[in-house]
C-alpha cells in the first residue's frame, strides 16, 4: 500500500484548503504556494504515488483531470491567454508529494518551460 500523503486529507477535508472542485473521481484546490496568479493542483482521489504507477483502469480518472483542468481555467479566465499543465515525476522530475496532481498554471506569461 502506498502511504498517504497530506492530498489524502484535503480529498477528505481533514485539513483546509481552498477546493475549487470535487467530484467522485477528482479533486482540484489552489497551491498553497502559488507560483502564479493561477495555480491550482487538480488530483485523483484515489492515491496514485506518481506517474510510473499509472495502470490501464486509471483512464477514466486522468482523463477527468483534464476536462476539469479546461473547466478551471475558463473559470480563471486564463483559457485565452493560456497556461499550462505539469506533472512532476520522482526527484529528477520535481516532485515533492507523492500522490499524482496537475498543476494548472496561469495567468502571467510563464517563460520557458524549463528554468533553472
Ligand atoms: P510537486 O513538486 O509537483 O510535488 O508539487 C507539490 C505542490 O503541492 C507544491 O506546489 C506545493 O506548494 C503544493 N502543496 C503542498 N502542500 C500543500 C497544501 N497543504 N495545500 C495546497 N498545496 C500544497
Amino acid at each position: 500500500m502506498a502511504e498517504e500523503t497530506i492530498f489524502s486529507k484535503i480529498i477528505r477535508k481533514e485539513i483546509p484548503a481552498d477546493i475549487l472542485y470535487q467530484d467522485d473521481l477528482v479533486t482540484a484546490f489552489r497551491d498553497i504556494n502559488p507560483r502564479a496568479p493561477s495555480h491550482i493542483l487538480i488530483i485523483p482521489n484515489k492515491l496514485i504515488p506518481t506517474v510510473n504507477d499509472v495502470e490501464a483502469d486509471d483512464e477514466r480518472m486522468l482523463g477527468r483531470l483534464f476536462t476539469v483542468a479546461r473547466q478551471l481555467a475558463e473559470q480563471e479566465g486564463v483559457s485565452e491567454n493560456g497556461y499550462r499543465l505539469i506533472m512532476n515525476c520522482n526527484p529528477h522530475g520535481g516532485q515533492e508529494v507523492y500522490h499524482i496532481h496537475m498543476h494548472l498554471l496561469g495567468g502571467r506569461p510563464l517563460g520557458p518551460m524549463l528554468v533553472g
